[in-house]
């Protein structure tokens, strides 16, 4: 069906506001998605970031767990139940730490992965203790450093699948390309750093307590650890970015230098080197494991340190992308809500009322707006401007009606001069002049003996009479000149700039005119002799007083005995 052309426009407008909507829609929905992706991604990477920690305190928990039993291993009688009890309290932390790992991954995600790994941890525990205790169990005549050292490798295959756990965390992680994610890699590095530093003194412990040079293989395998940790070492500066190096870091830092790497290193390096040159050990196995805890805590405290440090990072991190998520929503609902109810009010509020109004100038100009108006004439169709250019015609002709009703409102219909109406608005007009009526000439001119001519020869001949005396006054004045029928047979000349004496002469000229002719009646086919008296003034404050002034000059020449002029 043919559409009525506003109608068409309204559907424009309707196709245009959904065309917007769905531009605007286009636009912020990927930015909301992105933004929300981001905070999501920001969220998992605290959440690793959390079971990293979980695990890394963990691995260093059970690498830790290699003093207690090295101590149990190498105790004297005496100190042998001490040492125990020690072991199996720390044995119970470990325990709990690896129910809470556990515990902490499963409310992350816990893969079929993760299972193993962990399963294979237990069963390597279990393994690891079995051969500490059961080295602990031999009376100390059948003990020897082989089977120690068989105990210790023992407990280093339990912290090597933790270390698969914490390495698996990482393979898994979804945090990378966050903030958070280099710093996986140091914890990492810090967990082997301190478990190859525990090393370290482990692989030499079983033949410090037997008293016995170390062997090739245990020399060897201390002096690959040593060497992995002054690698591990070297990273570690390396990898921590250089933004993050803060006073804290670098104090933890040089902890680690100073108290680990350059007294723990020289303690084993000297009982190796004591072995080498065959002198006795200056520290029994038992003062070895103490004295190396001790400078273990340093590269713990710097691993918490970055653990910590990671925590916060990933806490600002998540934190400032779910800031920015819910702004990008809040600016793309404001923006679309904006749009949608600018879209409302340019409908509603613009262009409905122009189409309206459109319709209404339509109908006004005549061009009614139905369907078969515009059936036949969608190729040239009517538009707004022919609407208005016709309205305009028609405005046109109004304001000549409007003029032409004027002219007869302000006519006398008589003699066709002014009239009263016409007077007030030129009195009106003159008084909005500054100089008001201080310039105006008024001439007052009333029919002699009037009465008369009406009575002697009837109203329709004092008619004609006042007509043709009208004709006359109209003849001798110039156009600018308003000549007004005040009553009767009174008429009134107003001349604008003249002076008193030229409006005397106008008048006299006047009178002599009328009075010098016989008006020809044709009514009754004969001459009249009429005559005329006039009263003058020019200039005075207002109308009313130059119109007293002038009425006396008339008093005054009709008690002259008329057919004459006074000012
Ligand atoms: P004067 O010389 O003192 O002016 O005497 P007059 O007879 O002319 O007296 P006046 O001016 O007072 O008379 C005016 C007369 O004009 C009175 C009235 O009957 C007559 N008249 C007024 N209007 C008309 C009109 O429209 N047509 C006719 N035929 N007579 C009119
Ligand atoms: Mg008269």
């Amino acid at each position: 069906m043919y559409k009525l052309r506003s109608e068409r426009i309204s559907q424009q407008l309707f196709w245009s506001m959904i065309l917007i909507i769905f531009s605007l829609l286009l636009l912020s929905v990927p930015l909301i998605v992105s933004s929300y992706k981001t905070y999501q991604k920001a969220d998992r990477a605290l959440s690793e970031i959390s079971a990293l920690r979980g695990v890394a305190d963990l691995a260093n928990k059970i690498s830790r767990e290699r003093a207690p039993a090295n101590k149990v291993m190498s105790s004297r009688a005496d100190e042998l139940a001490a040492n125990l009890k020690e072991l199996h309290e720390y044995r119970q932390e470990v325990d709990l730490q690896i129910e809470q790992t556990l515990h902490i991954l499963k409310t992350k995600s816990f893969s079929t992965q993760d299972n193993i790994l962990f399963n294979n941890l237990k069963k390597s525990l279990q393994q690891g203790r079995q051969a500490v205790d059961a080295y602990a169990a031999l009376p100390l005549s059948q003990r020897n450093s082989e089977q120690f050292d068989y105990a210790i490798q023992h407990m280093f295959k339990v912290w090597d699948s933790c270390y698969e756990i914490l390495k698996n965390e990482l393979v898994q992680s979804d945090g990378k390309g966050t903030a958070v994610s280099e710093y996986y890699t140091l914890i990492l590095i810090l967990s082997d750093l301190r478990d190859q530093a525990g090393r370290m003194a482990s692989n030499v412990i079983a033949p410090v307590t037997f008293k016995e040079k170390i062997s090739e293989d245990n020399l060897a395998r201390s002096l690959q650890t040593q060497h992995q940790v002054n690698y591990l070492w070297a990273l570690v500066n390396t990898i921590q970015p250089e933004q993050d190096k803060t006073p804290e870091y670098l104090a933890l830092h040089r902890q680690v230098k100073t108290q680990f790497l350059d007294q723990g290193i020289p303690t084993v390096a000297g009982l190796i080197d004591e072995s080498l040159h065959n002198q006795p050990y200056t520290l029994t196995g038992t003062q070895l494991t103490e004295v190396m805890v001790d400078k273990f805590v340093t590269v713990v405290n710097l691993q918490s340190y970055i653990l910590d440090y990671s925590l916060y990072v990933a806490q600002k991190e998540k934190q400032e992308s779910y800031h920015i998520f819910i702004l990008t929503l809040l600016v793309a609902l404001i923006c679309l809500i904006t749009a949608f109810f600018t879209m409302i009010y340019a409908r509603n509020g613009v262009f409905k009322p122009l189409i309206d109004a459109r319709n209404s100038i339509l109908q006004l100009a005549q061009y009614k707006v139905t369907d078969s108006d515009y059936k036949n004439s969608s190729a040239d169709p009517v538009t707004l401007l022919d609407a208005i250019q016709k309205l305009k015609g028609v405005l046109q002709q109004r304001d000549a009606f409007e003029f032409q009703l004027r002219n007869i409102a302000n006519t006398d219909t008589l003699t066709g001069v002014s009239n009263r109406l016409a007077l007030d608005e030129y009195i009106k007009y003159v008084d909005r002049k500054p100089e008001k009526f201080t310039q105006i000439g008024l001439i007052i001119f009333d029919i002699d003996d009037f009465k008369q001519v009406n009575d002697t020869f009837g109203h329709i001949i004092g008619d004609e009479v006042i007509r043709l005396v009208a004709e006359k006054l109209q003849f001798n004045v110039r156009t600018s000149d308003l000549i007004v029928r005040y009553g009767g047979d009174e008429f009134l000349v107003l001349i604008e700039q003249v002076h008193f004496h030229d409006a005397l002469v106008i008048a006299n000229k006047m009178l002599n005119e009328i009075g010098a002719s016989e008006l020809y009646i044709a009514e009754i086919n004969q001459n009249i002799k009429i005559s005329v008296s006039a009263g003058v003034a020019v200039g005075a404050v207002s109308w009313m007083a130059l119109l007293e002034k002038a009425d006396k000059s008339l008093f005054k020449a009709k008690a002259r005995g008329k057919n004459a002029v006074d000012g």
